[in-house]
């Protein structure tokens, strides 16, 4: 058996869940458990894990899907830019279909060149540096995870003395956002699997906060099935305890101080700042924006952006807000599965894999 197989084999986890499920009969009551990342809850629909839990164990999705934590307001923007003339907007595949208030970044693509997929924010130096005359502007949308690569852009179009690359800027942090959610009187929440991809970059020491100030367990997780029952029994276990520890259960991923040339090219090129979350407004020194040195690749300072970020539109009927801040099931929206598909979505949380609509609908589809 190799190396990542030993996460994958049905006799490990059978045993795991076993454990998992005896442990949480121990304590009366109930009992939520937040996963905070888009590719937990991705993992965790496919395997069909909430159903094998017993009835008082909730695990909520949380805010950790890019795309659909972004606002409306920057989707209009984006959708703005790629309609003027001489601007190409640069994206991952993931974001053209999201809806903004009347168009996609899907439905301006086929209409004109003005917007390009790209696999990483170094090709949309590249198309820059290749087309002097065209100002290209990548959607700079994600968390810790991506930001770095995002930075290094920068340092390359400023090396090749690019002034036709910028950035429309939505970059967002996890840990400030978890603590949000904490003090959310409604929530309640006993626990969190924190996100392995994010914690790759930033380390163990930035959910320490959660044990130490508000006495809650948080396991870092990779995403494999016995990475997730693994860390839910770690949880559990502190639960019934009565402990508060944040244990990084993702070791061969995860260093306890994060990944130090990733952080010294962030801390490089980026500070913090306040950002807006889809459904949780504006939450302090939870995003990333370029430093006074670098703003001339702000396309915030390029371009007039006062026709679009106006108006903050709602999708009639769309519950991603409360979705993404685990107050509502997917199952909870009347138009799950009906008016809203992965082919035709009405709300982000419905676009991407790591949505949580779409793994919910993924789940039920394979049960049906
Ligand atoms: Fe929004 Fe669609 Fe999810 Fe409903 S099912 S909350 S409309 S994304």
């Amino acid at each position: 058996m190799n190396y990542l197989e030993q996460f994958r084999a049905a006799k490990i986890n059978s045993k795991l869940l076993e454990k998992l499920q005896q442990e949480f009969t121990v304590v009366k009551g109930k009992i939520k458990i937040m996963e905070v990342c888009g590719t937990h809850t991705q993992a965790i629909s496919k395997i069909g894990l909430r159903e094998l839990l017993p009835s008082n164990v909730e695990l909520l999705t949380g805010p950790g899907c890019p795309i659909c934590v972004t606002p409306f307001s920057y989707i209009d923007t984006a959708i703005s830019l790629a309609q003027q003339e001489g601007v190409m907007v640069a994206t991952f595949a993931d974001f053209l279909k999201v809806p903004g208030s009347n168009s996609t970044l899907e439905l301006e693509q086929a209409q004109g060149p003005n917007v390009k997929t790209v696999y990483s924010p170094l090709d949309a130096v590249k198309i820059a540096e290749n087309n002097p005359e065209q100002e290209v502007v990548f959607l700079a949308v994600g968390f810790e995870t991506t930001a770095p690569v995002i930075a290094l852009s920068i340092l390359d179009a400023q090396k090749k003395n690019l002034t036709n690359y910028s950035l429309l800027q939505a970059l967002k942090t996890m840990p400030p956002v978890m603590e949000e959610l904490v003090l959310n009187q409604y929530l309640d929440i006993d626990g969190f699997l924190c996100p392995g991809h994010v914690a790759s970059i930033i380390g163990v020491e930035p959910f320490q906060f959660l044990a130490k100030e508000y006495d809650l367990p948080a396991v870092v997780a990779g995403f494999e099935v016995g990475d997730i029952l693994f860390a839910l029994e770690q949880i559990m276990e502190m639960i019934v305890r009565q402990e508060a520890k944040v244990v990084n259960a993702y070791p061969r991923v995860v260093e306890q101080k994060g990944n130090p040339k990733a952080l010294k090219i962030m801390e490089q090129v980026f500070t913090s700042t306040v950002s807006r979350w889809r459904g949780l407004g504006k939450i302090t020194n939870s995003g990333l924006e370029l430093r006074p040195e670098y703003q001339e690749f702000a396309a915030e300072n390029k371009f007039d952006f006062a026709s679009a970020t106006g108006k903050v539109a709602k999708q009639s009927g769309c519950s991603c807000g409360e979705v993404l801040m685990g107050i509502k099931k997917p199952t909870d929206c009347e138009l799950f599965g009906t008016k809203c598909t992965p082919s035709h979505p009405l709300g982000p949380c419905m676009v991407s894999q790591e949505g949580s609509c779409a793994a919910y609908l993924y789940k039920v589809s394979v049960k049906m």
